[in-house]
């Protein structure tokens, strides 16, 4: 299983994905609020070290994607094919999350044809509630807004 790696600044992201939130991290500056991921203790923008953890709708589109080819690390040849989607959020499209492209939350990583993945189509963020599974509890993944 490929789990993620949280460090102390992602920890708040994985904390509220596991109960089932897609949120980003945003400036706390009244007069600036900008969004950034990946997480960090600085605002790039305004250089505040107050942050806040914003909610997405958890609507974005497939902003580019990849399906990646042998040769791979063992583990990943193990699930191979699979794809990897970058997503642009639909509330911040500076912002893009890098995930898989799957059709529902606990569904292998090949449960969509690749020929169905286009540039552009419309996706929902879900969460994999599955301890066991390959990316265990909470991890966001993306499904086709229409499959
Ligand atoms: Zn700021």
């Amino acid at each position: 299983m490929l789990t993620p790696v949280v460090d102390d600044d992602g920890a708040p992201f994985w904390e509220y994905a596991a109960r089932g939130e897609l949120r980003v991290q945003a400036c706390a500056e009244p007069d600036c609020g900008e969004l950034r991921f990946p997480p960090r203790p600085c605002c790039p923008h305004c250089h505040s070290f107050d942050s806040e953890w914003r909610r997405m709708s958890g609507k974005g589109r497939v902003w580019s994607y990849v399906v990646p080819h042998p040769p791979l690390l063992p583990e990943y040849a193990a699930l191979a094919p699979y794809n990897v989607i970058v997503v642009e959020l639909a509330d911040a499209p500076r912002i893009r999350l890098v995930g898989n492209l799957v059709s529902g939350p606990e569904a292998p990583l090949n449960s969509v044809a690749q020929d169905r993945i286009r540039i552009g189509a419309k996706v929902q963020v879900v969460f994999a509630n599955d301890e066991g599974g390959e990316g265990g509890s909470g991890l966001p993944r993306w499904v086709l807004e229409r499959p």
